[in-house]
């Protein structure tokens, strides 16, 4: 019979030497990636023009040697997870607004304008918030997946 394996430390880094921490879970680096993608930038390099037109992301981060990263990582349905951020965060937006200004103006609150609003509001949010969702979405990505050597390829 042998005995139960015995559990090993964890070995603690070295004292003043370089950190241990794998890259993904530096948060630096996170508030780095959504501070480029807020600004629709690349979020790996902060290039600008990453946007081939106003809905659509370029394949590879252009105008930057350093990077020219795939902005589209492989998988087809890479971006549900962007729409899915667009539509929430547009939807939170939506209701806090709706709310904020039902409590500022109670007792009377303007419903014409209110009924009116969401209407506008509830159709232009989504389309406004849209490429943030995806540079947001793909800075989250590459901050819990890092680039691979597939990720810096460029096709054609
Ligand atoms: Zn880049």
């Amino acid at each position: 019979m042998t005995p139960p394996p015995r559990s090993v430390p964890y070995p603690s880094p070295p004292q003043g030497g370089p950190s241990q921490r794998p890259p993904e879970l530096e948060g630096s680096r996170l508030l780095r990636f959504v501070g480029r993608a807020m600004r629709r930038r690349c979020p790996n390099c902060g290039a600008r023009h990453i946007f081939a037109t106003y809905f659509r992301l370029r394949p590879h981060c252009p105008h930057c040697p350093r990077c020219g990263s795939r902005l589209e990582r492989g998988e087809g349905d890479y971006f549900i997870g962007a729409y899915t951020l667009n539509l929430v965060a547009a939807e939170l937006v939506f209701a806090l607004v709706f709310v904020g200004r039902v409590v500022a103006t109670w007792p009377n609150p303007p419903w014409d304008f209110l009924e009116w609003g969401s209407v506008v509001g509830v159709i232009l949010a989504p389309v406004l918030f849209y490429p943030f969702s995806k540079t947001l979405w793909l800075a989250a990505d590459l901050a819990s997946r890092p680039l691979t050597p597939e990720d810096l390829e460029r096709r054609g």
